[in-house]
């Protein structure tokens, strides 16, 4: 995600499950959960009703007696215990005041009947669905899931406005497992991407009144018009599936090698060409910096979102409250280099949000540092950032006697939005700035390069960052990481 008042600029699927290599640096084979998603959207847009197939792989080393899903909607209920919205930014996400939704599960059953199940969590966040027999490793077993999502009228990641229906995190998806630990169950947060999910396959199908454009995670295989539009896509190898819908739309799009990059404005707008030409040379860049984009579509969709951008696998949101061109092409690239930091190079997002998120910031510096023509020059973004940081430790520390000022820490630990933005983006995007100073450009490159190639469509540890970086660079980087990360070192 990446907050537009953060911007500098005010200073400036089938039930064959396919193999596939999980890691191009790694020799592990694994094979991916399956979702199918058959998705019936209400004619005013504002709910829909699914039915939900899952092939669930174990790929723990533990035999599972339960499932476990995050159901994110919840988070938009009246009496939610933590709301997405902040309440600095209330006024703002909810432009026609209160509006509350969620999810209903339905039933949840298996070829041989309905299985037990119960909404738990710490606040109606988590679905439990207790199997009929242990599943054991690498075993797979495949269950349905009918559920009808309410959608609140808010400029959020899901919920309505005037020109966008935003459609992210409306479905139950497995929690991640891991051995010694357990289900990962975070409650949603108002700070940062409160998500953490394994990579999947996906097919849906989702029917919506033809009034309606879409955009989506993956690729529209088949689109029946009518008075409804039909469309089916597959999206192989994605940790998410995202979609928007709006009557507003005007799209343009350009062929990269195998990869159609689209950028959808609304219609009327003057810039949707500046918009596409800046995805795309993002998106060129990125791919030569880091490594090659695996998929054939990326999705630069304008949408009612109050935060300034959020990205999803091939689909990034942004938002319209973006004023200048420099806001639109900013966001756009941050949100674009996510695709490699979160979409391939994934990582909890929750606990240790600076590995996807300080990183992106990174590497939009870097973006701007390599293309001069926006007029943004790395050494002022440095040191701009420089300067917001030391100014937000000064008042802060004026203003409450102290302040945390360590980046590695659970969402709800920033006791503020502007302290989670501080601490993670400006700090950490620092951090690798200041990494790059002491271990050089080339190297730095290889250390970014290495870490995708090990990590893509899987999950990285903090520890596996560092021990790919050491590796990479030849420095042992433990004591600079967690300076930085504990907020023992002092910007001067
Ligand atoms: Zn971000």
């Amino acid at each position: 995600m990446k907050k537009l008042a953060l911007s500098l600029f005010p200073v400036v699927f089938c039930l064959l499950l396919p193999l596939f290599l999980v890691g191009c640096g790694e020799t592990e084979v694994k094979q991916v959960s399956e979702y199918s998603l058959d998705i019936a959207m209400a004619e005013d847009c504002k709910s829909l009703f699914a039915v939900e197939q899952i092939n669930y792989v174990n790929n723990s080393e533990n035999s599972l007696k339960e499932i476990r899903f995050h159901l994110y909607p919840n988070a938009f209920r009246q009496d939610a215990k933590s709301s997405p919205v902040s309440v600095s930014e209330k006024t703002e996400a909810y432009p026609n005041g209160d509006s509350f939704g969620q999810i209903d599960i339905k039933n949840v059953y298996y070829p041989q009947g309905n299985l037990d199940f119960q909404i738990g969590g710490e606040d109606y966040n988590i679905l439990i669905v207790t199997l009929p027999e242990e599943l054991f490793p690498e075993e797979i077993f495949s269950l349905s899931i009918d559920f009808e999502v309410t959608l609140a009228n808010v400029h959020h990641r899901l919920g309505y406005g005037d020109n966008t229906v935003n459609c992210a995190n409306f479905y139950p998806i497995a929690c991640v497992y891991k051995e010694g630990e357990g289900w990962s169950e975070n409650l949603y947060h108002s700070n940062g991407d409160p998500f953490y999910s394994d990579v999947a396959n996906y097919e849906v199908k989702i029917t919506y009144p033809s009034s309606y454009s879409l955009a989506s995670t993956g690729k529209v295989t088949n689109q029946e018009e009518g008075e409804e539009c039909i469309s089916h896509i597959e999206a192989n190898m994605v940790r998410d599936f995202a979609f928007v819908l709006s009557q507003k739309f005007d799209k343009v799009s350009q062929t990269v090698g195998d990869v159609t990059v689209s950028y959808y404005g609304y219609v009327g707008d003057q810039n949707i060409n500046s918009c596409l030409d800046t995805s795309v040379k993002a998106f060129q860049y990125f791919c030569e910096k880091f490594g090659s984009y695996p998929y054939q579509n990326l999705s630069i969709v304008k949408s009612n979102f109050v935060y300034g951008g959020m990205e999803f696998p091939n689909l990034v949101l942004i938002s319209d409250d973006c004023n200048q061109q420099n806001d639109y092409d900013y966001v756009i690239v941050h949100e674009i280099a996510h695709q490699w930091w979160y979409g391939l190079v994934g990582n909890d997002e929750y606990n240790y949000a600076w590995q996807d998120e300080s990183l992106t910031e990174f590497s939009t510096w870097l973006f701007f540092k390599d293309n001069s023509g926006y007029g943004l020059d790395y050494n002022a973004l440095v040191e701009n950032a420089t300067n917001s940081y030391k100014y937000f430790v000064k008042v802060y520390s004026q203003v409450l006697g102290d302040v945390d000022t360590s980046i590695e820490r659970p969402l709800d630990k920033f006791e503020t939005q502007p302290e989670y933005a501080q601490c993670v983006y400006t700090k950490g995007a620092l951090m690798f700035a200041t990494m790059q100073e002491m271990v050089g450009e080339k190297k730095m490159n290889r250390a970014m390069q290495s870490y995708f190639e090990k990590f893509a469509y899987q999950n990285a540890t903090p520890a596996d960052l560092i021990a790919t970086f050491n590796k990479a660079t030849g420095y042992n980087l433990e004591g600079f990481f967690r300076s930085w990360l504990d907020g023992k070192v002092v910007i001067e």
